[in-house]
């Protein structure tokens, strides 16, 4: 299931990445070229634009009821059977998917502590951003209304 987030669902396109889901989302997008590329790649819409909601196209779109990130989160959580959720396997900023790399090679990417005290880190293949799942992760997923 693949989705695509209007501009004022920004937080909540983030909290979904953190989830592993793929979400199409940039500030730069207006109402046309969501449509389209929902059409295109086969995702949903979610959105708090009425008048985006009500326009005609061939996919699915969920209208965001919530200005709260967690409630709007709880939302799409309770809309979709979303399941097994490959958490923190996805960049945050640009929607790829993580790759393993081997400790060595980020070893100059990383703070000297974090190298020390994790063994398992991921780079975007897009922006190079490092990723590993260390206490800001943990204390991210417990804000998670699962
Ligand atoms: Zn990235």
């Amino acid at each position: 299931m693949k989705f695509i987030a209007d501009v004022m669902v920004g937080k909540l396109a983030r909290w979904l990445r953190v989830l592993g889901l793929d979400v199409v989302y940039s500030s730069q997008y207006d109402d046309d070229e969501i449509i389209r590329l929902a059409n295109a790649e086969g995702r949903i819409i979610l959105t708090r634009d009425t008048r985006l909601a009500a326009r005609r196209h061939n996919g699915r779109c969920l209208l965001i009821e919530s200005d709260n990130y967690k409630e709007q989160l709880r939302q799409v959580l309770a809309c979709f059977d979303l399941k097994g959720f490959n958490v923190f396997s996805r960049c945050l900023e640009c929607n790829r998917a993580l790759e393993d790399v081997d400790k060595e090679t980020i070893f100059e990417k990383v703070p000297p502590y974090v190298y020390l005290t994790h063994e398992r880190f991921a780079r975007c293949p897009s922006c190079n951003r490092v990723y590993w799942h260390g206490t800001h992760a943990d204390e991210m997923l417990k804000q998670i209304p699962l």
